[in-house]
């Protein structure tokens, strides 16, 4: 968007100030119409002030050890494992968000999430809403703490709900021993999906053979979640023949 060329030096001063120029007047240009098509301004309240007050309490206590990401989508923190056969799943989820998104600071990886609670969570519908994301994050293996909303913050009550869902979010990291009973080993070298292949122990799905492209292990079979990138859970390509690797 130009703001420049016809309404002169005051104009722009008055937007580097913060003035608000009459729309119509500083885009009369017939080029810069285009204000009308893409009607948006930055929110103000981007964090709410009880939002704003909690999330510096927070980045005080996690410091650099911890990433915090605000109002994240559902969408963007979990995948439906079978996204044909679960349209509606993707759908309940679309337009849902947590207050903060807590992560590893190197890998940014999900660690575990809070929900502000005010006045407002004691709705009906809020309750519903707020039971049904309960039960997806419990689902997935992710933890979901709820903070009623206060003037002043107990850090160190906090800090043992934090610690607590770190502990919960490190033991739902480890792998889940999955049992795909196969009865016949897998064949290193052949491609697709076989109801011979391991099942991915995050999905429940039948893992994909694949090659390694990259690192020291280029050349190399293994199996790989049909649900890459968005699962990265790989099985080495002899698991059936050794299933307590
Ligand atoms: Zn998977």
């Amino acid at each position: 968007m130009k703001t420049s060329s016809k309404p002169g030096c005051l104009a722009s001063i008055m937007n580097l100030l913060g003035g608000k120029p009459d729309p119509v007047s500083i885009h009369s240009d017939a080029d810069e119409t285009d204000v009308e098509t893409f009607p948006y301004r930055v929110r103000d309240d981007f964090l709410s002030p009880a939002e704003q007050s909690f999330y510096q309490v927070i980045k005080s206590m996690m410091g650099e050890h911890l990433t915090i990401c605000s109002k994240v989508s559902l969408a963007d923190i979990f995948f439906v494992v079978r996204p044909n056969e679960n349209r509606g799943a993707f759908n309940r989820i679309n337009r849902k968000h947590v207050d903060f998104l807590i992560c590893d600071p190197k890998t940014m990886r999900p660690r575990f999430a809070i929900e502000l609670d005010d006045s407002s969570h004691q709705r009906s519908d809020r309750e519903i809403r707020d039971e049904f994301v309960d039960n997806v994050f419990e689902a997935a293996g992710l933890p979901l703490i709820h903070v009623p909303v206060r003037s002043a913050y107990n850090t160190s009550e906090l800090g043992v709900l934090f610690k607590q869902a770190l502990q919960q979010n490190s033991e739902n990291g480890k792998p889940i021993v999955s049992s795909p009973a196969p009865d016949q080993p897998a064949q290193p070298g052949q491609q697709g999906v076989s109801n011979r292949a391991p099942f991915c122990p995050k999905c429940g799905q039948p893992m994909v053979l694949r090659t390694a492209k990259n690192s020291d292990k280029a050349g190399q079979p293994f199996y790989g979640c049909v649900n890459y990138p968005k699962c990265r859970e790989i099985l080495p390509a002899n698991i059936l023949n050794n299933p307590t690797q």
